[in-house]
């Protein structure tokens, strides 16, 4: 009875931590600071950080440690992803400092196909399991748009409009407005919405974005790492013999870098970019710290991320956050910072 009352407190969201190896350019040390707790009970769901000598210790609902492959990760989320042709809202997470691990979870990398990450593969999946749902007599639409939103702004990685340089954040005469219309369905004022039928079609759109990125990149001083990127797949079916109809949304988020001002030694422009992110990132923990404990009020408002993922939270939608930490000693606090983040979460 307890443990039922407990379950429904904690809501939908469910936290999975990921470690990720040791580079070559970690700094060295003497002990491991990110170790896993052996006892039966806590495997694959407890992880250990060693600060000064002392224990911290946090148990999630699934934790992967280094040697953990991209195939591994997602058979613990397929099911979830698959919950969107069913006509579920889902969210997927990625939340940790610049370089723990967030775009290789999400993205993965190019270079092999078992380095793909959560996002090709859980469109692969969609993609076949609506071929067969399809023989049952569904009929699938589906739109995907790619955005990022960066100190407050929204830009639309898919825009065919761009300056000559490239950069598509200037694109002429563009806002991007958040509307949410009464059945529930968020809209946003000039973005760009693809039709997909295919994994080839959302391929070719997923290069493109990652260009728009890259070209963002070079302009802003590193930008993806100070911005949110979200993969937004609606998913509308309709069955021709029953007559039943789904509406499911899947946002695949890699959130901009969680570190904290003090390390990034920020001033003047630098500064108040760092401010904005931790601003959205509190406001993301505000919202979900909220729905957790039911409050009446959730502040969904407060920064242009929540508000658009407003309907895609809380109610009866599926939310996961990875926390991404890197097992580098010099990042200790950081990865103390983002486990205590996450373990309130859960
Ligand atoms: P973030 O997006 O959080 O800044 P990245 O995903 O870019 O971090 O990861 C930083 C580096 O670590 C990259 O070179 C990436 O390829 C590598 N990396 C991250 N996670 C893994 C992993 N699980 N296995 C192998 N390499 C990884
Ligand atoms: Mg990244």
């Amino acid at each position: 009875k307890l443990h039922n009352t407990i379950l429904e407190l904690k809501g939908n969201i469910r936290v999975f931590c990921r470690v990720r190896p040791s580079l070559p350019d970690d700094a060295r040390a003497d002990t491991q600071v990110v170790t896993y707790p052996s006892s039966v009970e806590s495997l694959g769901r407890g992880i250990d950080v060693m600060q000064n000598g002392q224990k911290y210790p946090f148990t999630f609902d699934k934790v992967f440690s280094h040697d953990a492959s991209q195939q591994d990760v997602f058979v613990e989320i397929s099911q979830l992803v698959q919950s969107a042709l069913d006509g579920y809202k889902v969210c997927i997470f990625a939340y940790g400092q610049t370089g723990s691990g967030k775009t290789y979870t999400m993205m993965g990398r190019p270079e092999a196909p078992e380095l793909k990450g959560l996002i090709p593969r859980s469109l692969e999946q969609i993609f076949q399991a609506s071929q067969v749902l399809m023989a049952q007599g569904w009929k699938y639409k589906m739109q995907a748009s790619m955005l990022e939103i960066y100190n407050e702004t929204i830009r639309d990685l898919l825009s065919p409009n761009r300056s000559s340089s490239g950069d598509i954040s200037s694109a002429p005469g563009k806002q991007y407005n958040i509307k949410h219309d009464a059945n529930g369905n968020t809209h946003v004022t000039d973005l760009t919405v693809v039709d997909v039928s295919s994994i080839s079609e959302i391929s070719s759109l997923l290069r493109q974005a990652a260009q728009s990125r890259s070209v963002g990149r070079t302009q802003m001083n590193e930008q993806s790492s100070r911005s949110h990127f979200v993969f937004t797949l609606r998913i509308y079916g309709v069955n021709e013999g029953t007559e039943q109809q789904v509406q499911g949304v899947l946002n695949l988020i890699d959130l901009a870098g969680s570190e904290r001002l003090s390390r990034s030694g920020a001033t003047g422009d630098r500064l108040k970019e760092t401010q904005a992110i931790n601003k959205s990132l509190s406001c993301l923990a505000d919202v979900i710290f909220a729905l957790a404990k039911k409050e009446d009020h959730v502040p969904f408002r407060n920064s242009k991320l929540t508000y658009l993922l407003q309907p895609c939270l809380g109610g009866d939608s599926k939310t996961l956050m990875f926390v991404n930490v890197s097992p580098d000693p010099s990042s200790v606090g950081e990865s103390l910072c983002s486990l205590k983040f996450a373990a309130r979460v859960n």
